[in-house]
């Protein structure tokens, strides 16, 4: 199971005369889990139907596990059964059980065979005991849980899901995206995600494209987008950073503040301006002639403001 997917030079123009995705370029291999991260308005949701086959692409292709992909003005009924599309209101039918939920997707199956994938998907989602529960009776978690086992009843080789956890409240949402990418992972199916929540890219993607006004600007790992973004707008994506003028040099380097430590002896000097509680520890801004913005750091105590600081960078700072 699983699909590779292989985009070549794709854009796709509304007839409104947006370029939402403008010949875009990417592969993902086989059972990979892939985020897109990007602003609202980036082209995410367009590039997902456009896998999907549901938008038609003004030039370019898709290839996923072989098969061109076309949209709707090729296609009477546009989609395919080997992709399945997940929306983040999961859309799950309130008079019907978990267990006829996931049957009605493979209604087309002989009932014996029926019965048997049904409690496969029961188990591989931890759902055997809601097999006979209705929407209102299930938890968050596994309301999620069971828009997956819904997606994942036809066998699809891909499963594309446009903010998945977007809706969840944020004390549940780094379990049960943890929870459902497991699933995922064990059904082997190929995975794009989008986002706009770099926290949602960052723990469960295997790699991570960023994208801005359609276009890609990264690809790569969740570690080395953090650490080695390519421009600002993909390091702003993925958490603060600060840019700071290295001695000697006129150019700016990001720096992200847990680099930053405090030492009086420190090569670098600056005056604190603010302090913001985070719970776990304080952001404090300090002002420096080393960079244009207030340098944002992380301290355990607050720190008196207008107090006098040295600092200095722990390894090399992020390029
Ligand atoms: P995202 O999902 O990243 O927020 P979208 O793919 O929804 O971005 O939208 C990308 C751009 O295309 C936006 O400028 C949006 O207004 C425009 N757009 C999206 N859908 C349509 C549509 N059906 N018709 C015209 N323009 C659209
Ligand atoms: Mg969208």
């Amino acid at each position: 199971m699983g699909a590779a997917i292989k985009v070549s030079g794709v854009s796709k123009l509304y007839e409104s005369g947006v370029k939402a995705i403008n010949k875009i370029s990417f592969n993902i291999k086989k059972g990979e889990v892939v985020s897109i991260l990007g602003e609202s308005g980036s082209g995410k949701s367009t590039l997902l139907r456009l896998l999907a086959g549901l938008e038609d692409a003004e030039e370019g292709t898709i290839l996923i596990g072989g098969q061109q992909i076309t949209g709707p003005s090729d296609n009477l009924v546009p989609g395919y059964d080997f992709i399945t599309l997940v929306f983040q209101d999961f859309k799950l039918q309130r008079f019907k059980t978990t267990a006829e939920s996931i049957a009605s997707e493979i209604y087309f199956l002989p009932l014996e065979e029926r019965n048997q994938r049904v409690g496969e998907l029961l188990d591989l989602c931890r759902l055997g005991d809601k097999a006979d529960s209705y929407p209102h009776e299930l938890s968050g978690g596994q309301q999620q849980r069971l828009a997956i086992a819904i997606a994942l009843a036809g066998e699809p080789e891909v499963v594309l899901m446009d903010e998945p956890f977007s809706n969840l409240d944020f004390r549940l949402k780094e379990i049960i995206r943890q929870e459902v990418v497991d699933i995922l992972r064990k059904a082997g199916v190929t995975v794009v995600m989008v986002s706009h929540d770099h926290t949602d890219a960052l723990s469960v993607a295997d790699r991570v494209m960023v994208v801005r006004s359609g276009q890609k600007i990264q690809m790569a790992t969740p570690e080395h987008l953090y650490h080695h973004p390519k421009n600002e707008y993909a390091a702003n994506f993925l958490g603060p950073i600060n840019y700071i003028k290295l001695n000697g040099t006129s150019s700016e380097t990001g720096v992200r503040p847990e680099q930053i430590i405090l030492n009086g002896a420190g090569a670098y000097s600056g005056v604190v301006i603010r302090n913001v509680f985070q719970g776990m520890f304080y952001h404090v801004y300090i002002h420096s002639d080393m960079a244009e913005k207030d340098v944002l750091i992380y301290s355990k105590e607050r720190m008196e403001e207008g107090t006098k600081v040295g600092f200095e960078f722990l390894g090399y700072p992020t390029k």
